[in-house]
């Protein structure tokens, strides 16, 4: 056989070169050693992909992160490749996380594949079925707990503060280390910082994270500036808004349902430091938003993620982007996680394509087509 043949199956080939997973990706940049079992189901190296139509809509020049493309569709695949490589160098058997789903689906995954066990706490009837399909396929132990996210993760944190299970919350600081390489990719890509950077906000982990990775790049002389930090809530959970906890959170955005972010006092800091922004945007305006980045850019997300596009649809409105300044927006989680609401217009009916007999003229003729060829 030739050198330069390899069998099937393999990713050795000198032609192609399979993207490793970001601990891999990034070794030097992350605290891990020859010790480090790398659990990696081939996360991070998401597109960045150009938006002209929201370039038109705002004069700037804008780009979309889109994370929905990680391997159980979340960014959250960052942050738990480093939280369960190395809880499993340090002998961790089992992990817990509190989640508003997308934690559970990741950290059911990625201990699935490390051959451990996964505890994932719930609020009650409020994580979508795609998000709790993962978990339950991944063979999690999944509990639903008679409370909200911020009653969760107050329970997981005691729980493995007292018993032996390692948690794997944003709060544990191997996630955020995880997630700021979605910054140094935004950089490897444009070549420098953007002027904004546009994200959703729930536990103010993935904020944080990327502010980190933009100020190490920074540090390093990879780039010449930060991006200003503008992070978004929906106006029924918006805490850092507000500048107090909110009890009861309330939105359809159940990723960002978070009513006493976990990394508060790191996003002041964060916001502080990039002459940042945080903003609140009603559930109907996240859904228009929505509607446009699916319709109108063909990236379709869940609710949680459309609120970096309103968030730069309002301040672009509000004239706070100026025309030409380079944007990347985070979009956090992909559509196929919470469906339902992408079959309901604005106007609040459900959608139901309408029924046909099979007759092709009838059919041409719905669809307004002249014949062009006998
Ligand atoms: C977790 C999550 C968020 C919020 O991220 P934080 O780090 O908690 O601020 C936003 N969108 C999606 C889809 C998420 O899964």
């Amino acid at each position: 056989m030739p050198e330069d043949v390899v069998p099937a199956g393999t990713n050795q080939s000198p032609m192609s070169r399979q993207w490793r997973g970001l601990l891999r990706e990034y070794a030097d940049r992350l605290n891990i050693t020859e010790a480090t079992p790398i659990v990696t189901l081939g996360e991070g190296g998401t597109p960045l992909i150009a938006a002209p139509a929201l370039s038109a809509r705002t004069g700037a020049n804008v780009f979309v992160k889109y994370e929905g493309m990680n391997p159980t569709g979340s960014f959250k695949d960052r942050g738990m490749t480093m939280a369960i490589s190395k809880a499993v160098e340090h002998g961790a058997k089992a992990v817990i996380c509190a989640s508003t789903g997308n934690t559970s689906a990741s950290a059911a995954a990625y201990a699935a594949h490390a051959g451990i066990t996964s505890v994932v706490l719930i609020p009650a009837g409020k994580i979508s079925m795609g998000k709790l399909s993962q978990a339950v396929a991944h063979n999690a132990e999944i509990l639903q707990v008679e409370g909200n996210f911020d009653d969760c993760l107050e329970i997981a944190r005691e729980l493995a503060a007292y018993y032996p299970v390692h948690l794997v919350n944003s709060v544990n600081p191997d996630r955020i280390a995880g997630q700021k390489t979605a910054a140094f990719e935004v950089i490897e890509v444009l070549g420098d910082a953007p002027d904004f950077h546009f994200i959703p906000v729930g536990n103010a982990g993935n904020y944080t994270a990327y502010y980190r990775g933009y100020s190490e790049d920074l540090a390093r002389g990879a780039s010449t500036k930060l991006p200003r930090m503008f992070g978004f809530q929906a106006e029924g959970s918006a805490p850092l808004v507000r500048g107090e906890v909110v009890k009861n959170p309330e939105t359809i955005a159940s990723a960002i349902r978070i009513g006493n972010p976990a990394s508060w006092n790191f996003a002041i800091e964060a916001h502080a430091g990039s002459n940042g922004y945080f903003g609140a945007i009603s559930d109907a305006n996240i859904l228009e938003a929505q509607r446009i980045l699916s319709a109108e850019v063909g990236i379709f997300v869940e609710p949680a993620s459309a609120i970096s596009v309103a968030g730069l649809l309002e301040r672009s409105a509000a004239g706070e982007v100026p025309k030409g300044s380079k944007v990347v927006l985070t979009v956090t989680g992909h559509g196929l996680k919470d469906p339902q609401w992408a079959l309901r217009r604005a106007d609040g009916t459900d959608v139901s394509p309408r029924l046909v007999p099979i007759d092709i003229t009838e059919i041409a003729g719905i669809l307004g087509l002249q014949k062009v060829a006998e």
